[in-house]
């Protein structure tokens, strides 16, 4: 099937789908300049273990060594802009041709972008909480403490070590993600867009749901079971198919 078949099946699905919930990933924020983990030549993986620097392992062990290179990567995608992939789903939500976004990605480009209904299944950087206390702090109290050199950050509280709530390798899965294993249950079809699909448990929604579509610019593991795989850039997919579905 060319390219612009694909588009045309994509839009087709989406249109006959009762529910649709899309599942996104690291891919679609690499047009905002946020590099993804695994894109060959690009990727973060390349540099460094994310699952050693971004783990829970490494926070408890050696908060130190946590802040000075984990710490950073998250503190990097804090100013990015969405692109029109973001745009686009905020715009399909509205118009309530999609129930909502699942994501792995703790950017917050699709709620920029004015989406509403987002299951941030692995956390996200605006919140960090104490490890002692429990006490919730704002992420820029997290950056205010490491740019002035107290690295770990501590509690103003009771002086134990400050972390980002996002879910490092280790941790459990927070509350989002039975919210968004719910709704993939109860939907027809799920659209997974820029995710290499490697990350449990979330690799397990599209197994959930009777119809699939996935873009990504490379290779998935669930590629095999897919009703339409598209290997392109998310803006450029989402846009062809955006266009079918408004104007035909
Ligand atoms: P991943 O890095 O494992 O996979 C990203 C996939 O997106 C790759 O297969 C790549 O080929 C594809 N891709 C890259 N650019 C694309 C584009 N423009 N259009 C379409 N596809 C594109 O990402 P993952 O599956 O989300 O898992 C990595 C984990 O890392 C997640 O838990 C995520 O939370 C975290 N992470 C988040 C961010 C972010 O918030 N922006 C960035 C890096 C990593």
């Amino acid at each position: 099937m060319g390219d612009k078949n694909l588009f045309e099946e994509a839009a087709r699905l989406i249109k006959q789908s009762r529910k649709t919930i899309v599942l996104t990933g690291a891919g679609i924020s690499t047009e905002s300049g946020i590099p993804d983990f695994r894109s060959p030549g690009r990727g973060l993986w390349e540099k460094l273990d994310p699952m050693e620097v971004l783990s829970t392992g490494v926070l408890y062990n050696f908060p130190e060594e946590f802040y000075k290179v984990g710490f950073k990567i998250l503190s990097s995608m804090r100013n990015a802009e969405p692109n029109e992939a973001h745009y686009i789903l905020s715009e399909m939500e509205k118009e309530g041709i999609i129930f909502g976004v699942i994501t792995q990605n703790i950017d917050n480009l699709h709620q920029k972008a004015g989406s509403k209904n987002v299951f941030e299944v692995h956390g996200n950087t605006r919140e960090g909480s104490c490890l002692r206390c429990g006490k919730k702090v704002s992420f820029e109290i997290l950056e205010e403490k490491v740019n002035k050199k107290q690295i770990p950050p501590c509690c103003d509280d009771c002086n134990g070590v400050l972390r980002p709530d996002v879910v490092l390798f280790g941790d459990p899965m927070p509350y989002a993600f039975d919210l968004a294993l719910k709704e993939v249950k109860s939907s027809d079809l799920l659209i997974v867009i820029g995710s290499s699909l490697t990350v449990s448990p979330v690799n397990f929604l599209p197994d959930m749901v009777r119809h699939l579509i996935i873009i990504n610019a490379t290779e998935t593991p669930y590629d095999y079971k897919a009703d339409v795989v598209i290997r392109e850039k998310a803006s450029y997919a989402l846009g062809n198919i955006w266009d079918i579905i408004k104007f035909q």
